[in-house]
């Protein structure tokens, strides 16, 4: 278990690597690792080639999608392969649009990560009509008001599953009822809830599933679209018969095998994920609040994926925590990776009711079964030495 990469930031130093930020990326397990190699190396073919060394490549293909559909509880003909979560969640809204084209309206949230939130702002500048709902100061939807917002020509409710910033998970299954009820389509975003909590999409009301390798200890470049074997689908991508036809384009084989084995491995470690990453992630959340004055925790702590804690330190600015804490070797997020850097404060955070000082003032940790109980303890004792240090200098100023 103990695979680690070696040292890749200067900042670094001699500081060996917590790497906290598996929400943003994992580390790819050796065991997948090893399992996509010869598929690199040899087994080259293409899978849509007749011969049988094109075959080889397909059957690996096969055996992926199956060992997807047993993680997801679902039939292997409804996993569609693509190249990440975003293209997934744009392929699942582009066919309901297709679907009924007198639909023009789609249902999501204020919190959806930027797949859903900036396909769906550019659709409403392409005239569709978005209803954005709002969360709690816990993150949660009324579902009275989601029930509200759907409308005769809704094409598409889009809701995630669990939310990449503060791990608070949503009740989808409760939505996919009201949904259902409702005649219209439901995909969901659950990017982040692959490996972590259990699947059951053979008894799921929901129409499509977004998934990515890289969440899950499986290289980057690699998607998966579950498309519930009733719902008709409009392909994305055009060209080819791949994916019986629902996605154009030769198969990442490699990558593909190794989502494939991810999920296999995924199975084995959901328990531990439910109890041992969650136990770290806990021992370091209280660890904190105990060791540091003015944290909070941001969201509702009792529906939340079990590796990820969101905090804010009064009176601090994430930017600068982040900084001196990749000097100390400790990787983390100020809000989702694709966002850090910007200057704007989480969408999420400012959705939930916080004030832009809370939102910036805010950092991510999401621990995954690479960490450790060791790795745990030294980051308390370096944590709260850079929030003393950082204080200090924000007194001084
Ligand atoms: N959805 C959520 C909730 C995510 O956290 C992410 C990645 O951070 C994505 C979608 C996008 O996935 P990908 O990086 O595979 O495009």
């Amino acid at each position: 278990m103990q695979y680690r990469p070696a040292p890749f930031s200067k900042a670094m130093k001699q500081e060996p690597l917590l790497y906290f930020d598996n929400n943003a990326t994992t580390q790819v397990d050796p065991e997948v690792v090893r399992e996509m190699l010869p598929y690199l190396e040899n087994f080259y073919g293409n899978p849509s080639s007749a011969y049988s060394f094109g075959q080889q490549a397909a059957q690996a293909l096969d055996t992926a999608r199956h060992r997807v559909a047993a993680l997801l509880g679902c039939e292997a003909s409804e996993v569609l392969f693509t190249s990440c979560g975003t293209e997934s969640t744009g392929a699942a809204i582009h066919s309901a649009l297709e679907m009924d084209r007198d639909r023009q309206h789609i249902v999501t949230t204020r919190v959806e990560h930027s797949a859903t939130l900036k396909t769906c702002e550019a659709l409403a500048k392409r005239g569709y009509e978005i209803t954005w709902l709002g969360v709690d100061s816990e993150g949660q939807l009324d579902l009275a008001e989601l029930k509200a917002a759907i409308r005769p020509d809704t094409a598409l409710v889009s809701v995630m599953y669990a939310n990449n910033e503060t791990g608070v998970l949503f009740p989808i299954d409760k939505i996919a009822d009201i949904v259902r009820a409702k005649k219209v389509l439901f995909h969901t975003d659950a990017v982040q809830a692959l490996g972590k909590i259990p699947f059951h999409l053979s008894d799921a009301k929901i129409n499509f599933v977004s998934f990515s390798g890289h969440k899950l200890h499986c290289p980057k470049g690699v998607g998966v679209l579950y498309v519930n074997r009733r719902t008709k689908f409009h392909p994305f991508l055009i060209g080819g018969s791949q994916e019986n036809n629902r996605r154009a384009g030769t198969q990442n084989v490699a990558s593909i095998v190794a989502f494939g084995k991810a999920c296999e491995v995924a199975g084995r470690w959901m328990e531990h994920e439910a109890t041992e990453v969650a136990s770290l992630r806990d021992a370091f959340e209280a660890g904190i609040l105990e060791r540091i004055s003015g944290v909070e925790v941001n969201g509702d702590r009792e529906h939340r994926l079990p590796n990820t804690t969101s905090l804010s330190f009064q009176g601090l600015d994430s930017e600068a925590m982040l900084m001196l804490l990749d000097q100390k070797g400790i990787c983390c997020s100020a809000g989702s990776a694709c966002t850090a850097g910007s200057l704007h404060p989480s969408h999420v955070l400012k959705a939930m009711g916080f004030s832009d000082e809370r939102a910036r003032a805010s950092l991510r940790f999401s621990f995954s079964r690479f960490n450790t109980q060791a790795e745990v303890s030294r980051a308390l004792e370096i944590i709260p030495r850079v929030v003393e240090k950082l204080r200090r200098v924000a007194v001084a100023a």
